[in-house]
């Protein structure tokens, strides 16, 4: 099957050649057809399916069919949890829609208003955005949405994670009844059946990873050690089992560049990818990454995420994440398409109510081990996380305070929006 079968015209076939592909993968089998079709899409798909040019190659078509004159508005519209994924989405928007005369633009928040302002002024054909920036906006009265044609809500499940059910609930109350739907999560907890069953008509239903459970060829190893050692025990597994290709996970920014510094004066080279840092900077440290120029990379979930970076050889997990599924996901990078992966968990005393959780949603119970010369110490008491969920006290000395690091991955709110979402937590239906 080529992509002229499933009937695009030949401007994005000429825009698919340039990128180099030569087959569709199999969500663009289904999503493209239906999408063309007009019908509402309902996609269980990961980052690295191919799901954004599933849905943006047939919505650039339909668009592109539909033309009718510029006015000020927007055609389609495009929400995305992270500005990362916002930006990714974008980017592919522009690739394959080269040699159409349709407008784009991303809107994200962190950054300044006025030259998204600008853009949106005119009108556009599609619109990427992160669910805060955008109503912002639209409160300000810079984007008509009432002529929207087509919504994605691309990795719906951490929008819903991020707490942004109430923004989209209120971008969605601003959109027009007509329209074409399509959602995508790479999980279907309760919430997103809740929001796909309000959103979505009769939609057309295409899997392509399997829920929640991690392919069982990743070989998945508790270290048990102390908060104080981690570092040092990273170092030592890196460079005793002789691993490159490293993708090693932590809780918070400021942690990410912390270890990276440390394995890089250990001459492990490592290189830290983070909300903080200039897109440029994470593009190079992916691209030395991807080419094995760089041994490890040290990432946030959210900067992880929306990542084309899997099937690498180990993925560490320097902290647990907060929320178990997140483990999934992290873990869910390694050992894909049959490849044999190691996923590596290091974990202190603080972190044994989050390994349970994890061990539940998993439904079974993960291997421990001690490394020799790192043994914990069966005394330690446990301390608070930082950047914990639903812990009132306050962090280690010297990490940022929870709100702090945690929004500041997010999306750049407004301090009123961090606020009112602050207490509400992530909520998980415990699938
Ligand atoms: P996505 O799942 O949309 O994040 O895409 C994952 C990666 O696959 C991206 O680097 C795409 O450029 C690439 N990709 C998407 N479709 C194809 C295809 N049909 N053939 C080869 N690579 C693809």
């Amino acid at each position: 099957m080529t992509f002229s079968d499933l009937g695009l015209c030949p401007e994005l076939l000429r825009a698919i050649d340039a990128q180099g592909y030569t087959t569709p993968t199999p969500i663009q089998r289904q999503a493209i057809p239906a999408v063309l079709e007009g019908g509402d899409l309902l996609g269980s798909a990961q980052t690295g399916t191919g799901k954004t040019a599933g849905f943006t190659l047939p919505m650039l078509q339909r668009l592109k069919d539909g033309r009718r004159p510029a006015k000020r508005g927007v055609r389609a519209l495009v929400l995305t949890p992270t500005r990362e994924l916002a930006a990714q989405v974008g980017e592919s928007v522009r690739d394959y829609g080269r040699h159409l005369p349709l407008t784009s633009h991303v809107i994200f928040g962190g950054v300044g208003q006025q030259p998204q302002v600008d853009a949106i002024r005119p009108g556009l054909d599609i619109l990427i955005a992160t669910p805060g920036r955008l109503l912002d906006l639209q409160q300000q009265g810079h984007v008509d949405l009432s002529g929207v044609e087509i919504l994605v809500l691309d990795e719906a499940d951490r929008m819903l994670d991020m707490g942004f059910i109430h923004d989209i609930r209120k971008v969605l109350k601003l959109l027009p009844e007509a329209r074409q739907n399509l959602l995508f999560s790479a999980t279907f907890s309760r919430e997103i059946q809740a929001l796909a069953n309000k959103l979505l008509d009769e939609p057309t239903l295409i899997e392509v990873a399997r829920r929640n459970t991690p392919a069982e060829t990743v070989d998945q190893a508790i270290y048990r050690v102390d908060r104080e050692r981690k570092r040092e025990l990273l170092a030592h597994l890196i460079s005793s089992r002789q691993w490159f290709q490293v993708l090693v996970f932590t809780r918070t920014k400021h942690g990410a560049n912390r270890l990276a510094e440390h394995l890089d004066k250990r001459d492990i080279s490592a290189m830290a990818i983070h909300g903080n840092k200039s897109q440029s900077a994470r593009t190079r440290a992916l691209s030395a990454f991807k080419s094995g120029d760089l041994q490890v990379l040290v990432a946030t979930d959210i900067a992880a995420r929306g990542l084309d970076i899997d099937e690498l050889p180990h993925v560490v997990n320097f902290e647990l994440p907060n929320v178990a599924e997140d483990y999934v996901h992290r873990i869910g990078r390694t050992g894909r398409a049959g490849h044999d992966g190691q996923a590596v968990s290091l974990v202190c005393v603080d972190e044994h109510g989050l390994l349970g959780n994890i061990e539940k949603l998993m439904k079974r119970e993960l291997v421990k081990h001690v490394e020799p010369g790192f043994e914990p110490d069966p005394n330690a008491k446990p301390e608070p996380i930082e950047n914990g969920r639903g812990r009132g006290g306050r962090g280690r000395s010297n990490t940022p305070p929870r709100q702090q690091a945690a929004a500041g991955e997010r999306d750049g709110q407004s301090p009123g929006r961090r606020r009112r979402r602050g207490g509400r937590g992530r909520r998980r239906s415990g699938e």
